[in-house]
């Protein structure tokens, strides 16, 4: 057997930490200016333990671009390093003096915000450079350093001449990257990445206007005068404790997050734990529309202020990704792929965190103002109805503020529905239904027939509710939901009607073979009712189970079922005391019996939307000839 050691040759790594480090080159940006803040931070820290000598006064961190010498500047007044601790931490690839610091320090800089993890994001500036430089001065009384490399794993190290505190790192910009000299292309990366990092970032400067003089005339110019142009908001809102916050604050961040939407959220959710992990946020509520697809992607996460990715998919379960807003937690291991993220535990307490907090707010809205609640029910149904198909904890939760509105606009709670079903139950050995309508226009005449019965009708119209009511059955047990077009109502009607047929048991079964004859059987089931002789001759209805199967299959879950393509199956209900069918029944040719037949089949699928293409155009026609 033989044992050694592999060799890992500095050569051969640099090109591959050049090439394959980040997939994404724009983030060199994003971690020089981290570094730049975190020895901002570590100087505070050090000040206000009394560390240093050197003053803290109000640091800022500088971008420049030269153009004429393809040069990018990031110029912060940190700690800076000794010459000493360049060799230290930037000749050292892979050694974080970032996390030194926090190893120092540990309890007394826990809450410092430093950024710096894994000490690999300084060498992301050879993604984009061909040569760096780092001129800094540290606070210590040593004189300054300037370290200059090109790539290659050879660097030069002396003394500069630099008297101020803090570090300048000089990118030479690589011919392959000369959009980064581009001042349109820094702004966009620094607004994307930067733009609540703790440590002000000045990028050249800008025209500010100023109050005029009292004793100005109306035509004398407004006086202007050239100010930083601070980049970044420092102190964003999810940074501060909620009792620091009014109502207007949080919809400025709002506007501060999301500059181009117009529509104020509903409502936020404030997110502030720091045991057993740390994170903070602010959550909101925006108005939702009946589309799940193109609400994703607008919950941005960051790393203590810094913007990591708006895809927070795997961290926040996913009926939450239609919210907006913040999330920033240090806790979030980001290194790692979606599908390992889901399963790790931190992240998985994160997730039901977030749920359980959305789900205590909802309940505490509810329980201040339900009419306002109420008003709002609309706009954020989807997200509640979703979570309570997809996450069980939150189904448990949301039993206290779910709302089922009926088509009159009145709001009942699913107990407050039972309550009210059962108060109206007759035989205690009836099943408890309640009717529903999911679209008012469509379903227009079967609402008005059931409300005409005495039947409260509910309007649950969200694109998932077949799901939903699905759940509720199955888990909840309670009551039963049956829409008022499915073939429940045809039983509630039966069953209250006491209307007495007109025809004979001889003429039933005649009409029942007119029009089986005519009817297709494997379109439509007929049924011979005798009810009021002013509801509808014909009369379409489709039973519940398959409908709502079908419509399972159409917004998903399918694989759940198994099931192919349902087939389109109908009843239809025969209104035996209506002239109309006391009119095909005395019709003495066969061909004009037919006729009506057609006709009125065809009415009653044009009044359930089912008459379409050809079908339809031969009813326009045929029911032009009738009336000429
Ligand atoms: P990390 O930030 O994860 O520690 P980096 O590769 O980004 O790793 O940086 C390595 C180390 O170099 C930092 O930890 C820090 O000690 C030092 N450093 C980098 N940039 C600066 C800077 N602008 N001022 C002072 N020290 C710096
Ligand atoms: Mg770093």
């Amino acid at each position: 057997m033989t044992k050694g050691n592999i060799n890992v040759s500095v050569e051969n790594i640099f090109p591959l930490i050049k090439k394959f480090l980040y997939s994404d080159h724009e983030i060199f940006l994003r971690e020089l200016i981290s570094n730049a803040t975190d020895a901002t931070l570590k100087l505070k820290h050090l000040t206000s333990i009394g560390e240093t000598k050197s003053e803290y006064g109000n640091p800022q961190i500088e971008i420049k671009i030269d153009k004429d010498a393809k040069k990018l500047h990031i110029i912060d007044q940190g700690l800076g390093m000794t010459a000493e601790e360049v060799e230290k931490y930037i000749n050292q690839v892979a050694f974080s003096g970032a996390e030194e610091f926090l190893d120092k320090y540990k309890d007394s800089a826990k809450d410092s915000g430093i950024i710096g993890h894994f000490g690999l994001g300084f060498y992301s500036a050879f993604m984009v450079a061909e040569k760096v430089e780092i001129i800094t001065k540290s606070h210590k009384d040593e004189p300054a350093a300037h370290w200059t490399c090109d790539g290659s794993p050879e660097f030069t190290l002396e003394t500069a001449d630099k008297t101020e505190r803090g570090t300048e790192i000089i990118l030479h910009i690589a011919e392959d990257s000369t959009e980064f000299l581009e001042e349109g292309r820094i702004s966009e990366l620094l607004l994307k990445y930067n733009k609540f990092m703790p440590v002000p970032i000045k990028f050249g400067m800008k025209t500010e206007t100023l109050p005029k003089p009292e004793d100005a005339k109306e035509e004398d110019a407004t006086p202007t005068q050239e100010v930083d142009n601070i980049i970044n908001n420092p102190n964003p809102a999810w940074t501060k404790q909620p009792t620091e916050l009014e109502e207007d604050d949080y919809k400025n961040f709002y506007r501060e997050l999301y500059p181009t939407q117009f529509e104020e959220p509903l409502f936020n959710i404030h997110l502030n734990v720091d045991y057993p992990f740390n994170l903070t946020g602010i959550l909101y509520f925006p108005k939702m529309t009946n589309d799940l697809n193109v609400q994703k992607d607008r919950i941005q996460l960051y790393q203590n202020q810094v913007f990591v990715t708006d895809n927070v998919e795997g961290i926040v379960p996913e009926f939450l990704t239609m919210l907006r807003g913040v999330i920033d937690s240090p806790d979030i291991p980001l290194n790692v792929s979606r599908s390992y993220l889901q399963a790790d535990g931190a992240v998985k307490k994160i997730s039901s965190y977030i749920t359980r907090k959305v789900a205590d707010k909802l309940k505490s809205l509810f329980n201040a103002n339900r009419e306002d609640f109420e008003k709002k029910w609309d706009d954020i149904k989807i997200v509640i109805e979703y979570g309570m198909l997809s996450e069980e904890k939150f189904f448990d939760k949301a039993d206290a503020f779910a709302l089922y509105p009926s088509v009159d606009g009145t709001y009942y709670t699913y107990e407050e529905l039972y309550n009210k079903i059962k108060a109206k139950q007759t035989d205690k050995d009836d099943k408890l239904v309640i009717l529903y309508a999911s679209d008012k226009d469509t379903q227009h005449s079967y609402i008005e027939a059931a409300k005409a019965k005495g039947y409260e009708v509910l309007l649950l119209d969200s694109p998932i509710v077949s799901h939903l009511i699905q759940k509720l059955e199955t888990t909840k047990e309670k009551i039963s939901f049956a829409r008022v077009d499915g073939d429940h109502i045809d039983n509630l009607i039966k069953k209250d009607d006491t209307t007495i047929s007109k025809l004979s048991e001889e003429e039933n079964t005649k009409l029942d073979e007119l029009l089986k004859a005519v009817i297709p059987a494997e379109k439509f089931t007929v049924q011979l009712e005798a009810m009021d002789s002013d509801a509808s001759p014909f009369i379409i209805t489709q039973p519940e189970f398959m409908r709502r199967m079908k419509e399972m299959q159409q917004t998903g879950g399918g694989g759940m079922f198994g099931m192919g393509n349902m087939p389109e199956m109908y009843n239809l209900v025969v209104n035996t005391n209506s002239e109309l069918v006391g009119e095909i029944l005395n019709t003495k040719t066969k061909k004009k019996q037919e006729r009506l037949i057609n006709q009125s089949l065809d009415l009653a699928r044009l009044s359930q939307g089912l008459l379409k293409g050809e079908e339809l155009t031969n009813f326009i026609k045929r029911s032009y000839d009738m009336i000429k």
